[in-house]
């Protein structure tokens, strides 16, 4: 089988982990700990990190400094991870949704302004695939509205929107360094901001709302949402070869393209020319008129040693939102119909170029079978 997503850990990761263990700083304390938040902010080009356990947390950690209250609304596509959504339900808050452009699969940023009123609190654009958001739009509505944006990077790490990094826009950006990102620490996140009283909150949320004043004293209810100085150093040996692993990311997203872009009725990623996509997951579509869907499309394709995986569902269909009576009667047909017709190749660190042609041979020879 030729996998979906995985990660390459090089003799520096193997290095750097093995000195937290012979050194003992396995926890939470550490060098690591540190160059990584202080180097992924850097890159970012953000003032201040906050290393967490995984990229919920991260997103539950933004959306609770936002301290809502009842009836407040945070807008956010309808096609993501149910991460996003959820962040918002735990924060208090009630999820809006916006569909997704059908080019980009990001958030259709046309459709905000619509759904902003008094009760609207934050809105949380998530970068899909490695393609950023049109953020321009977003940053006049949120100054103009006094919105907090909540920015999900978990898959845009390097993209760049006109020139500037994806994580370099939001009040606060969120990551997720979980093991098929771009770079991993196994599990782990990040939350960026350029605010230093929220660099503070959040690193008291994380750490169970310690006060430096006096030891188990507590005006607050936190978490233990920390991250390990032994993840830390794998993600800061990740993050030494970024530069390559981006390059590879954009290798298998214009070859894939070059060799699919015949394949009639094939939906393949765009890079807008205000983009760079890092190709995170190289994502397909299949024209309705083809007649199988994802499912099918995925099935043939595991029959030929093709591993992929779909792509989300909206969260309008979800039905554990559903049932907390959440999105009663909406739809958001972009993402009702991509998330039924879309799938993603194997787009992983460790794919050679035998096997992605060995992945186009299959789905054109898949694709040649449906045409007759
Ligand atoms: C992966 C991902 C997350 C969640 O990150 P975890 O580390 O798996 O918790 C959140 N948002 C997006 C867009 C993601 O792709």
């Amino acid at each position: 089988m030729i996998p979906v997503n995985e990660p390459r850990i090089g003799e520096k990761e193997i290095a750097y982990v093995n000195e937290c263990l012979q050194t003992g700083w396995i926890s939470s304390e550490g060098r690591f700990i540190d160059a990584f938040e202080r180097q992924w902010a850097a890159y970012c080009r953000m003032k201040f990190g906050i290393a967490v356990s995984n990229g919920t947390t991260a997103l539950e950690l933004a959306v609770e400094s936002l301290d809502l209250k009842p009836g407040d609304e945070v807008i956010l596509p309808s096609f993501t991870i149910i991460s996003c959504a959820q962040a918002v339900v735990y924060g208090g808050g009630i999820p809006v949704l916006v569909d997704c452009d059908p080019h980009t699969w990001c958030m259709d940023v046309s459709q905000i302004e619509a759904k902003i009123n008094p009760r609207t609190r934050a809105i949380m654009p998530v970068h899909i695939y490695g393609h950023p958001v049109d953020m321009d739009p977003l940053l006049v509505l949120s100054e103009k509205h006094h919105l907090t944006l909540i920015e999900d990077a978990a898959e845009a790490h390097g993209a760049e929107y006109k020139g500037c990094r994806c994580g370099s826009f939001g009040h606060i950006s969120c990551f997720s360094f979980y093991a098929n990102k771009i770079i991993t620490t196994g599990e782990g996140g990040m939350l960026l901001t350029n605010d230093e009283s929220t660099a503070v909150r959040l690193r008291s949320l994380r750490n169970l709302a310690f006060k430096k004043e006096r030891r188990f004293y507590h005006t607050e209810l936190g978490h233990n949402f920390r991250l390990t100085n032994m993840q830390a150093a794998l993600g800061l040996a990740q993050l030494e070869h970024i530069e390559e692993s981006l390059q590879h990311k954009r290798w298998l997203g214009k070859t894939y393209t070059e060799k699919l872009s015949h394949l009639d009725g094939l939906q393949l990623p765009v890079e807008e020319d205000w983009a760079k996509n890092v190709y995170w997951m190289y994502g397909i579509v299949l024209d309705e008129k083809i007649g199988i869907d994802a499912v099918e499309f995925a099935r043939r394709l595991s029959a030929r040693g093709i591993m992929t995986r779909p792509f989300f569902l909206g969260m309008h269909e979800q039905p554990v939102l559903q049932a907390k009576g959440f999105f009663h009667g909406e739809s958001y047909p972009i993402t009702e119909r991509i998330s039924r017709q879309g799938l993603y190749l194997p787009s992983g660190m460790t794919l050679t170029e035998a096997q992605l042609n060995e992945v186009c041979a299959g789905v054109e020879a898949e694709w040649q079978s449906l045409n007759g």
